[in-house]
C-alpha cells in the first residue's frame, strides 16, 4: 500500500506570464540538420513559416521538432505564512 502525504493546498502552481514574460514561446528544429528558428513569444506563424521556407531551401530536410515552451510559478496559496512574508518584500519602501 503507498501512502502519499499532500499538502498542495498551501501551494498554487499557475502561469508565470505576465509583462515581461510570454504565454508561450514557439521554435523549431530541423532534425536533418539541426538548424533553428528564431523563438517567437505568442505566435507560432513566423515558425511555421521558418519551417517551410527551410525545407523549400532544403527539400530533403522535412522533419523537425517543434517547440512550444511554457512558463509556470509556484506561489503561496490563502494560509501559507510566505503568502504575508511575499507581500512584505515586495512593498515599495515608506
Ligand atoms: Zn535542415
Amino acid at each position: 500500500m503507498t501512502r502519499s502525504l499532500i499538502t498542495a493546498a498551501e501551494w498554487t502552481l499557475g502561469s508565470d506570464a505576465g509583462d515581461d514574460i510570454p504565454e508561450v514561446v514557439h521554435s523549431v528544429v530541423c532534425l536533418s540538420c539541426g538548424a533553428a528558428s528564431a523563438a517567437e513569444d505568442n505566435d507560432r506563424l513566423p515558425v511555421e513559416v521558418w519551417a517551410l521556407k527551410h525545407t523549400g531551401l532544403n527539400p530533403d530536410h522535412r522533419r523537425f521538432t517543434a517547440r512550444a515552451e511554457t512558463f509556470w510559478a509556484v506561489t503561496p496559496a490563502e494560509g501559507n505564512p510566505y503568502r504575508e512574508k511575499d507581500a512584505q518584500s515586495t512593498r515599495a519602501p515608506g
